[in-house]
């Protein structure tokens, strides 16, 4: 491609729209223009990338056996309403992009496409004898995201690889997964990216397995927590790790002490001289579920820890049902104004104990009467540990469950932190690293297959649901998350593999006969040997082509300048910055032998 011939637009200035480097890198290079809040065009530069990313994915599906279909985007609301997910999706989460056509008939336009593909699978699957079958797709995905940012990280419209696979049994599904995990790291390996796969939450489908990819970048959203012999990594909405060892507590008998202006943990224990390891913290949350029902939840838990909402999210999740509710579309600490809703007197907020009374709630239609009482772990092997005394200005010492207070229901949420002892091997810390979430992999067992009587024949003659996975990944995010992982302040640096291009010939004065001949017959060989090839003919002045190549960071630069009288061109890696003279006839095969290592890599 000739740039003269090329919409190539660059900017010298960083947009103001875009917050991290990789965002603003891809604007300023020319590769993608906001239209609209998450919302983008993918200009020819950035296309060239998607296509790169796409196939890479679509070779390691390929190679599972897995089969490419393209599903429909507009998607009736009654598949939804069969899943159960059509009021979740449209209004309490609200996620996805509902419509009506004009016949007044309602559609979504697919987030995801779990419900079209069960269909599928419900008609045209029949037997065992056709199981197991993989079926996935490379397309756009439209999610209304609350906050649609960082570019392409964001949006909400975006390119998707996902793929569902049906098996027979549990042990069918755990082989398909275990496919998928591989083309997954294949994947991402032959892009070129630094990554760790971890453990991720699943919410609140019991039992379901699921792995999540993280491609390694400070910028991005999600905590990876990992240990140093590669035993263990999990995202730490999910991880686990076993606590410091509580201090012995320096109370010996039960009684009240008056422990004025003491709300937080720190200033109890300056006041009453003991570690935060010896008090019950007592955390007061507010539920709502999609059925309007409010519900109040306490969770204690030791004083020294943090309550992981992610956990707490599964767990008032799994309550739902005993509050006639699905899902939950809210969960807050209550403040000041929340708390008029539903509480009949001020709370004694910072001096809670476990057995506050329900009294503290007037309840109504709209809220359950009684406090969901629940345990961290913990806390569950405290001894006479410090407590509030539910009075402003006073605290319990010396507390013991099934004495003072009765224990309520055991759970784990707990947030686990980088300089835990790992549970595997306790000489193992937790490391920290932060990573953007690239792909998904999750086990969904028979979820789908059953609300939506999906099932087939199985050898003994018997109707059974399928095992059902699915597998997301990210192209559009993946492309720019390869940014974010690789850029130095001139611009971009593209892992070979998904490159734009490959080279980028740049003629230093394109007055120069002798420079555009040998540009001219370099660019002819270059790509008739499959290197892709940019030919910067633009009649500007040698330094703003260098400075636009390395911006839109093709990984190799050839120069027809001055070594041009030596039959030579200089050859310059961006990544490197290192410059040779290599003779032209030795451009091409010296290239080629580059670019294969790296793609080899
Ligand atoms: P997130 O937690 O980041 O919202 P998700 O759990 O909703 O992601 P999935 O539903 O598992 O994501 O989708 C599969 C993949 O699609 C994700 O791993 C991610 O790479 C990508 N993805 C999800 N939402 C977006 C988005 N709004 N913009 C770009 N890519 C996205
Ligand atoms: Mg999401």
């Amino acid at each position: 491609m000739r740039l003269s011939n090329m919409l190539f637009v660059t900017l010298r200035e960083d947009p103001a729209e875009a917050e991290i480097p990789s965002h603003k890198l891809l604007v300023r290079a020319g590769y993608i223009r906001r239209i609209g809040s998450g919302i983008y065009a993918y200009l020819p530069l950035m296309w060239r990338v998607l296509q790169k990313v796409s196939q890479i994915v679509r070779e390691e599906m390929n190679a599972t056996g897995a089969q490419e279909c393209l599903l429909p985007q507009l998607q009736p609301a009654d598949l939804w309403r069969e899943s159960e997910r059509w009021d979740t999706y449209t209004k309490a989460e609200g996620i996805m992009f509902a419509l009506k056509d004009r016949q007044d008939r309602e559609l979504g336009l697919g987030p995801t496409h779990e419900e079209v593909i069960t269909t599928i699978a419900r008609d045209m699957i029949r037997s065992y004898r056709q199981l197991p079958i993989n079926l996935y797709q490379i397309q756009t995905k439209f999610r209304d995201e609350i906050r649609p940012r960082f570019g392409l990280m964001r949006g909400r419209e975006f390119i998707m690889k996902d793929a569902y696979s049906f098996d027979v049994d549990p042990e069918g599904l755990e082989q398909s997964y275990q496919k998928m995990n591989q083309a997954y790291h294949n994947m991402f390996r032959r892009s070129g990216l630094a990554f760790r796969a971890v453990e991720a939450d699943s919410g609140a489908i019991g039992g379901s397995r699921s792995q999540e990819f993280m491609i390694l970048a400070d910028a991005g959203e999600d905590e990876v927590l990992y240990t140093e012999d590669g035993k263990y990594s999990a995202n730490t909405e999910k991880a686990v790790s076993l606590p410091p060892d509580a201090e012995p507590s320096p109370f010996t008998t039960y009684e009240k002490r008056e422990t004025p202006n003491t709300p937080t943990i720190e200033t109890v224990c300056q006041f009453l001289k003991c570690s935060p390891t010896n008090v019950l913290k007592n955390v007061l949350y507010q539920v709502v579920y999609d059925n309007g029902m409010t519900v109040l939840v306490l969770v204690s838990i030791r004083g020294d820890q943090d309550v992981n909402e992610v956990k707490l999210f599964n767990e008032i999740t799994a309550a739902a049902e005993q509050y006639n509710a699905k899902t939950v579309i809210a969960l807050t600490v209550p403040d000041a104004n929340s708390q008029q809703k539903w509480a009949s007197k001020p709370l004694p907020l910072g001096y809670i104990a476990p057995d506050i009374s329900d009294d503290y709630i007037s309840p109504s239609k709209e809220v359950a009467p009684q406090i969901l009482r629940l345990v961290d772990k913990t806390a569950v092997e405290l001894k006479n540990f410090l407590t509030g005394a539910n009075e402003s200005g006073y605290h319990v010492v010396g507390a013991n469950w099934g004495e003072q207070f009765q224990l309520p229901r055991v759970v784990d949420v707990r947030k686990a932190k980088a300089g835990d002892r790992a549970i595997h091997d306790p000489s193992q810390t937790l490391q920290s690293a932060r990573g953007i979430e690239a792909g998904h992999i999750f086990q969904l067992g028979t979820k789908y297959s059953q609300s939506m009587g999906a099932t087939y024949t199985s050898e003994s003659g018997e109707e059974l649901p399928f095992y059902m996975g699915c597998y997301g990944v990210g192209v559009s995010r993946v492309a720019q998350a390869a940014v974010e992982q690789s850029y130095d302040k001139d611009g971009i640096i593209w892992p070979v593999a998904i490159a734009p291009y490959h080279a980028i010939i740049s003629v230093p004065n394109v007055g120069d006969a002798d420079q555009m001949a040998a540009a001219q017959k370099l660019y002819t060989q270059l790509n008739e040997a499959g290197i892709e090839t940019l030919f910067d003919d633009r009649n500007e002045r040698a330094g703003v082509k260098f400075k636009d190549a390395d911006l839109i960071g093709i990984p190799y630069r050839i120069v027809t300048g001055r070594s041009l009288k030596e039959g030579k061109v200089e050859v310059v890696e961006r990544a490197t910055k290192k410059s040779q003279d290599i003779a032209i006839d030795e451009v091409m095969p010296t290239l080629k032998q580059w670019i294969d290592t790296a793609l080899k890599a």
